[in-house]
């Protein structure tokens, strides 16, 4: 996709020589090959932080309750195998929980980057 936005810039040279790869949602810019985040998506990604917290949470509890009924039910029908998966869920949780965590705690640090990529792209 061509860049018809007059009033967009590379962040590093100022060129607007700029084409959009719709796949990663990143600008190139043929002058100086800088590639940056698209703004829209940039900013829709922050405004969805609640969403994504929420989301990761429930799938650490969903797991979490899940793999004590898994387990419990290994030890019940003794296939260990099913005590194995229902261990694993554990650590799948805390990943997820990590997620949350790091979603969370960047939000601002996300805030600020775009700001300043806004203020470069469209020099406001
Ligand atoms: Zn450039």
């Amino acid at each position: 996709m061509e860049n018809n936005n007059y009033k967009m810039k590379c962040p590093r040279c100022g060129g607007n020589k700029l084409n959009l790869n719709s796949m990663t949602n990143m600008w190139i810019c043929s002058e100086c090959g800088e590639q940056f985040r698209d703004l829209d998506a940039f900013k829709r990604e922050i405004d969805n932080t609640g969403s994504r917290v929420k989301f990761f949470v429930g799938l650490s509890v969903f797991l979490i309750i899940a793999g004590i009924f898994i387990y419990k039910l290994g030890e019940m029908t003794g296939e260990s195998f099913m005590s194995v998966l229902g261990i694993i869920a554990f650590p799948t949780a805390a990943f997820y929980l990590y997620l949350a965590w790091k979603v969370y705690s960047t939000k601002d640090e996300k805030q600020a980057e775009y700001e300043r990529l806004v203020k470069k792209v469209r020099g406001e």
